[in-house]
């Protein structure tokens, strides 16, 4: 489907995270700047997460507590050796209380459920995006 603006992949995020039950592990697929944390932000917010959701690029991961559920966000962006981050992958998707998003996650495939959604987000151009349920 095509996504018009940031707004409205907010509010498409927004409507998936208000459903998105606990556990559940969410994987995104696409280019620098095609909108997967965005994407991420409107998720936290249909959680219920009142905090800022920011790009967790220098610390791997990030954490947020929703309404109902834990949101952990992961991007291993540019992360050839994933170490200890593995780990910690593996024990945060084996929480039932979690939601976990992986942004980049080429080098950790292995630690993934096939059971997982992913969504793949294409640059169409500035304002349009392509959003693909896989
Ligand atoms: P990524 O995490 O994939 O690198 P970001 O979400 O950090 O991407 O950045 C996407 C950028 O594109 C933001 O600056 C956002 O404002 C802009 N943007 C423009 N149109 C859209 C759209 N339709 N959906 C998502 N982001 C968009
Ligand atoms: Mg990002």
């Amino acid at each position: 489907m095509l996504i018009h603006s940031e707004t409205e992949m907010l509010k498409y995020g927004q409507k998936l995270g208000a459903n998105l039950k606990a556990p559940a592990v969410l994987e995104l697929l696409g280019d620098v700047g095609a909108g997967k944390t965005t994407l991420v932000r409107g998720i936290a917010k249909g959680m219920g997460v009142k905090e800022d959701v920011t790009s967790p690029s220098f610390t791997i991961s990030k954490e947020y507590q929703g309404r109902d559920a834990r949101l952990v966000h992961y991007d291993f962006y540019r992360l050839a050796d994933p170490g200890i981050m593995a780990e910690d992958l593996a024990e945060t998707i084996a929480d039932s209380n979690t939601i976990t998003i992986i942004e980049w996650g080429n080098t950790i495939q292995n630690i993934l459920p096939a059971s997982r959604k992913i969504i793949e987000i294409k640059y169409i151009n500035e304002a349009t995006r392509e959003l693909i349920e896989k």
